[in-house]
């Protein structure tokens, strides 16, 4: 039986009757050239979170970082514009405040009724919020009375909005944050069986911990993307002018030679181009196959059957990263039928990283996801096994 395992106190856990919270989320949508938001997923991650708070007549600050303006005030990274969305999508009150900390932010938050929402300026602005400095914190802390990390995308960070805030002020889990380790914890203890992982994308760095640490626990685990051909080269084969990461040849190596039980599987077969480029002349080829100059840019027919009925009759799925270069419609098949394999699936399946994210959307099928995970380098980082600081700050539940 999957049995969960996450102890942190949740919104449910403490009475927010009429409180002031001071809610973290991860607002760092994608944005247009004007800076209207293109993609409001994160946001509606946060809705049952602000609904279940605002019903019960609570005020909500709500902290986000957005891009990367590196501690200074850019308003190409203001925050402002999502306060129509918010407004909408709450049906309630919204206000904008120009700074997230100070009087004037303070004298703002003071003054919000229950139901109503503030949203705050990047936190960003300032340096000291990467830095997780404490006074920084204890400024924010200022603005609420509890402190709600609603925020998955963002708990693998010591910065000081996630970590050291929970110095000042009692701090618990949003229901969004519940939901992303609840599902991801499954996984990690005790999955419905067969449970069957796929990593795929290019920087085999990024994923190497976690495929070291999902392999004991997982039955098969499918590898994809210009990672496979990191794998394909370290069993010998030529892969040309394919991409892939030499110094860690010795490394893959390694992890084949010690996989007794024989779960990794790689393709059979590749699309193989003569560039990067989608008008590029390609041909499906077998992985001994591929010619001088050319490079492997998706997966072959043959290997997309293989892996679609291995996850089709998985009791458990979890997907990070693309199988090919899926930008390119050309080379986007393997991606778009792995995504469509995971919603045909008979067991239960997480999809997290924004790339594969990106592709259940293209091929329309995110409804038939069982949960889209919010985080990108947070799932990375839990799948590994690290630690999460954002999460170990949370007020333990009580059994
Ligand atoms: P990552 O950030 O490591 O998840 O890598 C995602 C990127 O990997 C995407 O932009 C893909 O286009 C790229 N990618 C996937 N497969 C290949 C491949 N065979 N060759 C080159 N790039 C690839």
């Amino acid at each position: 039986m999957a049995i969960a395992t996450y102890h942190k106190k949740t919104i449910r856990d403490i009475d927010v009757c009429g409180k002031r919270i001071l809610m973290r989320v991860d607002y760092n949508v994608p944005r247009d050239d004007k800076g209207e938001p293109t993609d409001l997923t994160r946001i509606n991650g946060t809705l049952p979170t602000l609904h279940y708070l605002l019903k019960r007549g609570a005020s909500v600050v709500l902290m986000s970082h957005l891009g990367r303006p590196k501690g200074e005030r850019n308003m190409k990274y203001s925050l402002a514009n999502l306060v129509p969305y918010l407004t909408r999508l709450l049906d309630t009150k919204v206000d904008f405040c120009e700074d997230c900390i100070g009087p004037k932010t303070e004298e703002m938050a003071q003054a919000l009724q229950p139901g109503e929402v503030l949203l705050l300026e990047n936190l960003r602005f300032y340096r000291e919020e990467e830095a997780n400095d404490k006074g920084f914190a204890a400024k924010l802390a200022k603005l609420g009375e509890i402190y709600v990390n609603d925020a998955f995308g963002t708990v693998h960070r010591a910065h000081a909005s996630i970590a050291a805030i929970a110095e000042y002020l009692p701090a618990v889990s949003g229901l969004l944050l519940e939901k992303d380790l609840v599902m991801m914890s499954k996984i990690l203890t005790a999955p419905y069986r067969p449970c069957v992982a796929i990593m795929g994308g290019a920087k085999v760095s990024d994923k190497i911990g976690v495929i070291k640490n999902l392999l004991p626990k997982v039955d098969r685990l499918l590898i994809g993307g210009a990672m496979a051909n990191t794998f394909l080269h370290a069993m010998g084969h030529n892969m040309g002018a394919s991409k892939l990461s030499e110094d860690y040849v010795e490394l893959v190596r390694e992890l084949l030679q010690n996989d007794i039980e024989k779960k990794i599987v790689l393709p059979d077969d590749l699309i193989v181009a003569d560039k990067f480029d989608n008008d590029a002349h390609y041909r499906n080829m077998g992985v001994g196959e591929v010619p001088e100059g050319w490079m492997a840019l998706d997966m072959g027919e043959k290997t997309i059957n293989t892996y679609s009925a291995i996850i089709r009759s998985a009791a458990t799925v979890i997907w990070n990263g693309p199988m090919g270069v899926f930008e390119m419609p050309n080379f986007a098949k393997g991606t778009e039928a792995i995504a469509v394999a995971c919603a045909k699936s008979q067991g239960s399946t997480i999809v997290g990283g924004g790339d594969s994210l990106a592709a259940i959307d293209q091929v329309g099928v995110n409804y038939m996801i069982t949960h889209v995970s919010t985080g990108g380098g947070s799932t990375l980082e839990y799948l590994e096994g690290r630690r999460l600081p954002g999460v170990d700050v949370l007020l333990e539940a009580e059994e």
